[in-house]
């Protein structure tokens, strides 16, 4: 129960003023279906009525033609949902929808409120009664018993009572309304795209591979501590209702966007290459080649190898369509999990020195197995070089980490993890080498390497 309110990391994407939203949405949500695989939904608004469809499974599990045909109306809210907590109930999913004194409203969030728990006591305590154990829905009943009038006012009331992180799309039956926390730790972009009649529609997504996918223009990012209104007709109105004090994500950059998306206006795949080049300056060793562990090591092992001038090999092959296997191994095999997913040629490896290089080590299961697997396909000497620093903390504000003590690096040090995973050698690119990667030009929130948590977990406490 204790970790339940949560919403973790996940896609949003809202789509206004165009007669296929919700196909847009559909095709926005398969192209971030990285940030999550657990649930998709989407809610569209004809101008009258809202219509949701949302369920357990893929995108392309839960849409098809015939279902998507009823989301009718031109503005379309999106979310694919990610977590490993929570309840697996449908309900969990999002959008979350409710009907209130103003109509309908649909809401999808990526993130995690920081004060859940305690937001949701008080609710309880005055006679809140809640159908999921998602942060989310706090905010539906914030924006419910505010006195304001306007739902663009209880928007704001709503938010000013959360706190953490947040990008969060709204709507109704006509209007949609895009906000992200003051600190910006998850990323949320607006882009352009025209509808049948030439007027102007908009949509607003987590990454902006989607904006690629579905031809729209990228136009700027929602800013830390901003909400921007879409009414029809009229251009969107943005309102900084926060002070901005940007701390964006630097997990994004990691691990989680896809390479091709500018996120925080920086391509994500050149920041790894980046990433590679400086481990490779700050932990070099002599080796035969340099290994990826895909899809997540590729860009920086490309970058550690053109810096190295080691060869780059794809010498791990990963296996596409695995989804999830509902056979979970036994003990005795449970190797068999790591290579239904991924498979080292012997005959490339056999006889080497080699470096693999992966983007972090969470519980260390899975760099424990690659070396293993590895050295069963012969490998003379295998060297784990990791593109992030150790992660020595739990992410409070929407990225998938578990409790601090399932983290191998807030326990031990980097020789006794060498030891665990059975590596020849184990470095880490450093905090100040990982800045220096992606730029000092923008402020990041690295809790999860050093700790320093600008919001305060106020229900961790
Ligand atoms: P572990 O086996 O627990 O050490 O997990 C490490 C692997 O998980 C690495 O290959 C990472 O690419 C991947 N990873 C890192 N962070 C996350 C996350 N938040 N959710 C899912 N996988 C992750």
């Amino acid at each position: 129960m204790e970790n339940r309110y949560i919403n973790e990391k996940c896609a949003v994407v809202g789509v206004f003023n165009h007669e296929n939203a919700s196909q847009l949405a559909y095709f926005s949500l398969f192209s971030m279906q990285h940030r999550g695989q657990e649930a998709a939904g989407i809610s569209s608004s004809d101008g009258h009525k809202m219509h949701t469809i949302k369920d357990r499974g893929l995108v392309t599990q839960v849409f098809n033609e015939q279902n998507i045909s009823t989301l009718v109306g031109d503005i379309a809210i999106g979310h694919t949902r990610y977590s490993t907590a929570g309840d697996d109930s449908i309900l969990d999913a999002q959008p979350v929808y409710a009907r209130f004194d103003l109509g309908e409203m649909a809401i999808v969030h990526n993130g995690n409120f920081t004060n859940a728990k305690q937001v949701r006591r008080r609710l309880i305590e005055k006679g809140a009664i809640f159908q999921t154990y998602m942060d989310t829905e706090n905010l539906i009943h914030l924006i419910a018993k505010s006195d304001k009038k306007e739902l663009l006012e209880r928007i704001i009331d709503g938010v000013k009572k959360v706190e953490g992180a947040y990008s969060l799309i709204f709507s109704n039956p006509n209007q949609m309304f895009a906000v992200r926390d003051p600190n910006g730790f998850r990323p949320l972009s607006l882009g352009r795209i025209t509808n049948s009649k030439g007027e102007d529609g908009y949509i607003v997504a987590s990454e902006t591979c989607a904006f690629d996918l579905v031809g729209a223009k990228f136009i700027r990012d929602i800013r830390p501590g901003e909400l921007v209104v879409f009414e029809k007709g009229k251009a969107p109105k943005s309102i900084q209702i926060f002070e901005p004090t940007p701390h964006y994500c630097i997990f994004e950059y990691i691990y989680f966007s896809r390479p091709d998306s500018s996120v925080f206006g920086k391509n994500v795949y050149k920041l790894r290459k980046e990433m590679g080049r400086t481990l490779a300056k700050e932990s070099p060793v002599e080796a035969d080649m340099v290994i990826p562990v895909p899809d997540g090591g590729v860009p920086s092992a490309l970058g550690y190898s053109e810096e190295s001038g080691i060869p780059f090999n794809m010498a791990i092959v990963r296996n596409h369509y695995i989804g999830r296997t509902f056979i979970e191994p036994t003990q005795k095999i449970r190797d068999l999990k790591v290579k239904m997913k991924l498979s080292a040629m012997s005959d490339v490896i056999s006889g080497k020195r080699v470096i693999v290089i992966d983007d972090s080590i969470v519980r260390g299961t899975t760099s424990r197995q690659i070396v293993r697997m590895l050295k069963e396909a012969g490998a003379k000497e295998v060297h784990m070089r990791i593109s992030s620093p150790p992660t020595t903390h739990p992410c409070y504000y929407g990225v998938d980490t578990p409790e601090q003590d399932k983290l191998i690096a807030s326990k031990y040090d980097t020789a006794q993890i060498a030891n665990y995973i059975e590596a020849d050698s184990l470095a880490y690119l450093s905090i100040d080498g990982l800045l220096d990667s992606v730029g000092r030009d923008l402020n990041y929130c690295t809790a999860c390497f050093d700790g320093n948590y600008i919001v305060p977990p106020v229900d961790a406490n």
